[in-house]
């Protein structure tokens, strides 16, 4: 059983994938090609947002976005505590500080309570000038955006989306990656929509920011490549990347997205009395990047986690540790106790989670948790 089949997606999809690879080899126009066009309105159009730009990968999205909205030094940017590092990597690679805000228990996600209270910490202390706040979706949750917009509004930041995991999600029929005034997403080849290499977007409607993006992703290129206006960065989606995107889009749009939520209720319904099982709030819907189930104590985790080894399930821990806690941020000026994203690290275990999963395999990985 693998814990995310990417092989049975490509046998799935075989033949499509195939064609687009080898049209864009006998065409040799490997960078910026026609696909690459296609792609970005394409996923525009599916997001609900006017402009998609693409680059080379998540984590170049986030500094691309970050980089429109010129964070700097003596910046004060919200992340959550508990997501990827690239999270709160780009904050600090732009010379700005990343505050590490606690998560929702249920949720995962940033909690709008605990960024309130860390930006009047930080308002207080008058050091850092408040300027952005990077709200996860972490697996596959959008994370709660109504409730961060007015506390984003009331404290004049600017959002940003880090939809790395979250794409395909939605609240109230809002699609994610068009949440934030600036949203990002990955195409590492597992996260929800994945190609076969690195890759990564970044969605707004704002013209100007769209504009700067464009332009800092091709070394801050002016009229052309060989004019240019501003340092920028070297970060573009390979055409060949593209054109594999465009087939698994139609299969993601068409049936992945229902089918990973099939197995997610599968799962909630047969594991909801045995274990503490995901929590989706009313009017959101996840693309379940992660199936993450939460256990009583590290122990049993611990436990859980090699009694499944043993029976050939595979499962991931995301994620082990606080961003807080991580020794490349030891030096950080704030650091708040942050219970939730601490009790987390220790309980929480991801199962097997992919479109192709069969019903045998759901159904072992069901009867091993059961009895375990
Ligand atoms: C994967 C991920 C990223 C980075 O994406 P890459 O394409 O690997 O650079 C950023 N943020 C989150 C939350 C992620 O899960």
């Amino acid at each position: 059983m693998q814990f995310r089949d990417l092989k049975a997606q490509y046998n799935n999809i075989r033949d499509d994938i195939n064609r687009e690879i080898s049209k864009v080899i006998d065409d040799s126009n490997f960078i910026m090609g026609n696909q690459v066009r296609e792609l970005e309105k394409e996923l525009a159009e599916f997001v609900g947002v006017k402009h998609c730009l693409t680059c080379g990968n998540g984590t170049d999205a986030l500094q691309l976005a970050a980089m429109a909205l010129d964070i700097k030094k003596g910046d004060a940017v919200f992340v959550p505590d508990f997501t990827f590092f690239a999270s709160g990597e780009i904050v600090s690679l732009m010379g700005a500080t990343p505050v590490f805000v606690d998560v929702d228990y249920d949720t995962f996600n940033m909690s709008p309570l605990k960024l309130e209270e860390a930006i009047l910490n930080v308002k207080k202390d008058g050091k850092l000038n408040l300027k952005a706040v990077i709200a996860v979706d972490l697996f596959g949750l959008p994370a709660d955006y109504p409730r961060i917009k007015e506390i984003t509004n009331k404290y004049g930041l600017n959002l940003i989306e880090d939809g790395a995991q979250g794409f395909g999600g939605e609240i109230n029929g809002e699609k994610a990656c068009s949440f934030g005034d600036i949203s990002t997403t990955s195409f590492f080849p597992a996260k929800p929509l994945g190609c076969y290499g690195d890759g990564g977007a970044v969605f707004t409607n704002n013209d100007k920011w769209a504009n700067l993006i464009d332009s800092y992703r091709v070394h801050g290129k002016g009229e052309n490549k060989y004019d240019n206006v501003r340092i920028g960065i070297n970060s573009r989606l390979d055409t060949i990347q593209a054109a594999i995107l465009l087939v698994k889009l139609k299969a993601f749009k068409n049936y992945e997205l229902k089918k990973v939520n099939r197995i997610a209720n599968i799962y909630t319904n047969e594991l909801s009395k045995y274990v503490k099982t995901p929590i989706i709030n009313n009017g959101f819907m996840s693309s379940w990047a992660q199936y993450t189930i939460k256990l009583e104590s590290k122990q049993l985790r611990d436990q859980l986690q090699i009694k499944l080894r043993e029976e050939g399930i595979p499962s991931m821990i995301y994620y082990p540790k606080p961003m807080h806690m991580q020794q490349a941020f030891e030096d950080n000026l704030y650091n708040f106790k942050n219970n939730n994203t601490k009790l987390l690290c220790d309980t929480v275990l991801s199962l097997p989670m992919h479109p192709y999963l069969e019903d045998e395999d759901i159904n072992r990985v069901i009867n091993s948790v059961k009895k375990l």
